[in-house]
C-alpha cells in the first residue's frame, strides 16, 4: 500500500500515520522528522534546512526530492509507505510520480486531512515537544516530560507567527496538490476536526482491506 497524507501542518497527519503503520506494517516516512533529525545532528543537510524550517518556509525542492528518493529506495519501503509531509509542491509530486513509475509502482491513495486554520493555530499553541525523547505532547502535561523528566519546549515552528506563515505557504504551494491528486482519481478528503479515533475510522474506511 502506497499512501500519501496531505493536509496543513498540524492537521494530524503524524497521528494518523502512526495508526496506518500499525495497520499495514509499512514505514512512516515524514520529511519533517527526517529534516529535524538532520538539524539535531548538525549534518550539512540539517544546517542547510534549519534556516528554512525555523521561518516556516519550505526547504528547496531538490534537497527534499533527493532525500525522499533515497528513503524510498531502502528495503523496508519496498512493500509500501506512508508519506507524511511530502510532496508539498507540484515539482515534488511530479518527481515522486516519476520515481514510482521507474520502480513500476503507483500511489494507492492521497488522503487529505482537512482542518480549519484557526483550529490549527490553537493546536500549535498547545503542542509541546520533549527534546530528550523526541515525543510530541500537549501543554496539558505540564512543563516536564512525564517519561524522561526533561523540560518540555514549544517547537520554534509552532510559534504563532511561524504557524501563520506555514499555513500561508501551505495555501499557496501545497493546496494545489489537492487538484493534482483529484485529477488523478486518487484524492480522499477527511474532516480532521474530530476526535482522533473518528478521523481514523474515516481514514480506514477509504482504504482497501
Ligand atoms: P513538518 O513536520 O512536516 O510540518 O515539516 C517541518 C518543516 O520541514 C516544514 O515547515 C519545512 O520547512 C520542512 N519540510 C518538511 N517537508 C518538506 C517538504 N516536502 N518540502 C519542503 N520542506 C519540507
Amino acid at each position: 500500500m502506497n499512501i500519501i497524507l496531505l493536509g496543513a501542518p498540524g492537521a494530524g497527519k503524524g497521528t494518523q500515520a502512526a495508526k496506518l503503520v500499525a495497520e499495514y506494517n509499512i514505514p512512516h516516512i515524514s520529511t519533517g522528522d527526517i529534516l529535524r533529525a538532520a538539524v539535531a545532528d548538525s549534518t550539512p543537510l540539517g544546517v542547510e534546512a534549519k534556516k528554512y524550517m525555523d521561518a516556516g518556509d519550505l526547504v528547496p525542492d531538490q534537497v527534499v526530492i533527493g532525500l525522499v528518493r533515497e528513503r524510498l529506495g531502502e528495503s523496508d519501503a519496498s512493500t509500501g509507505f506512508i508519506l507524511d509531509g511530502f510532496p508539498r509542491t507540484t515539482a515534488q509530486a511530479i518527481a515522486l510520480d516519476e520515481q514510482l513509475a521507474d520502480l513500476g509502482r503507483r500511489i494507492d491513495a492521497a488522503i487529505a486531512i482537512e482542518v480549519e486554520p484557526s483550529v490549527i493555530i490553537a493546536r500549535a499553541a498547545n503542542r509541546r515537544f520533549c527534546p530528550k525523547c523526541g515525543r510530541t505532547t500537549t501543554a496539558d502535561e505540564g512543563d516536564i516530560c512525564v517519561l524522561c523528566k526533561a523540560p518540555l519546549i514549544q517547537r520554534d515552528d509552532d510559534k504563532e507567527e511561524v504557524v501563520k506563515n506555514r499555513l500561508d505557504v501551505y495555501a499557496r504551494q501545497t493546496s494545489p496538490l489537492l487538484e493534482y491528486y483529484r485529477g488523478a482519481g486518487l484524492l480522499q478528503t477527511i474532516d480532521g476536526d474530530r476526535p482522533i479515533d473518528e478521523v481514523w475510522a474515516s481514514v480506514r474506511a477509504v482504504l482497501p482491506n
